[in-house]
């Protein structure tokens, strides 16, 4: 926390986070008008996320119909146990390729992999300019909002050494065709899951196409998730997904929604099931790390959470300590693991709880845990950000970043 904002290139990052923040608001003020039911239907998978967090009837039946189906299910009960697995399952493969997974994040899988000498290519275009640049994500569903275009040509051009002007769209052809050769050297493909349902199906939301490549690479696809992601039913898990695309992207539906639900197979010989195509093997990988225990606790409620980062786009603690404070529930998520300090920078404004789809009361669950009166937090709180919001102001103004 001690950290302070001195150079340019922490103040253009602000910047062009915040203008990242805006245009999301700004597209889901007007989406809104078009998609009134996105209110109801988020209402319901609330109450839904009710019943089924620390269901563990639900899960073992869910459970049991992956693997029916063909699935390997693997229970993990922390990080350690979740690496241990997907390094046993890798088979000695030095190359997988990924997409965007928040569990994987949680416990540093790319890092952890390429620390026992496995390339780990990120295939989101945001994970994948972060990987690069050696970078922190600014927001669980856009990772390089904080990063202006011009910022990104320029490190990439080194990076590839090669000019690459600023442009978005030179810059995403160029990830692209890289991102595309090393996906077809790769022989396993790891992914994350938006849910997992009871009758033994995953649903992965994605808008990029490059999902679809990870999931059918030939030897194995290992799937990542938490135990916390289970539905009750397909209809669930779909109708929680637009929830999610909407509060994440500002559209109603993502460009892509995959539902799995077995191998590739046919039965069109004398009727006998045979599998084919790839992958292989499908492994689910059910992460607990915590989850068991702050199902019973008077956190629960933190589990209800499906990953939009509204909560992020709308904190404005976050939009003036950038990634001294995640913003929202990922700032208690931080706080929950160790680092309670950070708390202070709270405003306890209450935008998180206003703006979440899934009307979680974070501010509640940070004054539980934050320690001191209520009205000392408030004022510290509030002189600090002042003072910061000022100093970027000056450094903005300074550095003439227009913020429109
Ligand atoms: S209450 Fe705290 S975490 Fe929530 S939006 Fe306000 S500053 Fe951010
Ligand atoms: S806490 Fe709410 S707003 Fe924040 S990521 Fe989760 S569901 Fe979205």
């Amino acid at each position: 926390m001690s950290k302070n904002f001195v150079n340019r290139e922490d103040v253009e990052k602000l910047v062009a986070m915040n203008k990242a923040f805006k245009l999301l608001r700004e597209r889901q003020k007007e989406n809104i008008k078009r998609y009134p039911e996105i209110e109801s239907i988020a209402k319901k998978i609330r109450s839904v996320r009710e019943r089924s967090i620390g269901n563990r009837e639900l899960l073992s039946e869910s459970i049991e119909n992956f693997e029916k189906k063909g699935f390997d299910v693997y229970l993990t009960k922390n990080k350690d146990d979740a690496i241990k697995v997907v390094t046993e399952l890798l088979e000695g493969e030095r190359v997988v390729v990924k997409s965007k997974s928040n569990v994987a994040k949680e416990i540093g899988l790319r890092e952890e992999l390429e620390n026992r000498g496995v390339e780990v290519v990120e295939t989101d275009i945001g994970d994948r300019i972060i990987q690069i640049l050696n970078e922190d994500a600014s927001h669980p569903t856009g990772p390089a909002a904080h990063l202006s275009v011009k910022m990104i040509a320029e490190k990439l051009s080194n990076h590839f050494k090669t000019e690459i002007v600023p442009s978005a769209e030179k810059i995403v052809e160029v990830l692209r065709e890289d991102i595309k050769k090393r996906v077809e050297k790769a022989a396993v493909g790891i992914t994350g899951a938006n849910a997992i349902t009871r009758e033994g199906a995953i649903v992965v939301i994605h808008n990029e196409g490059n999902i679809y490549e990870v999931m059918h690479r030939p030897k194995k696809w290992i799937i990542l998730t938490g135990i916390d992601k289970v539905y009750p039913s397909l209809e669930d898990a779909v109708a929680a997904a637009k929830v999610q695309s909407f509060f994440a992207t500002g559209e109603i539906l993502p460009s892509f929604i995959e539902i799995i639900s077995g191998h590739a197979k046919t039965a069109d010989i004398e009727k006998k099931l045979i599998k084919s195509g790839s992958p292989e093997n499908i492994a689910l990988i059910l992460l607990d790390n915590g989850r068991g225990e702050i199902s019973a606790s008077e956190f629960k409620e933190i589990l209800y959470c499906i990953g939009c980062g509204n909560c992020v786009a709308n904190c404005p603690a976050h939009s003036v300590y950038g990634s001294r404070f995640a913003g929202g529930r990922f700032a208690l998520v931080d706080a929950i693991k160790g680092d309670k300090d950070i708390l202070r920078l709270c405003l306890s404004c209450k935008k998180c709880k206003k703006n979440c789809p899934m009307e979680i009361d974070i501010p509640r669950m940070i004054s539980s845990l934050r320690e001191g009166s209520e009205l000392y937090n408030f004022l510290i709180s509030h002189a600090m950000w002042l003072n910061e919001k000022l100093k970027v102001e000056l450094l903005r103004m300074a550095f003439r970043f227009s913020v429109s």
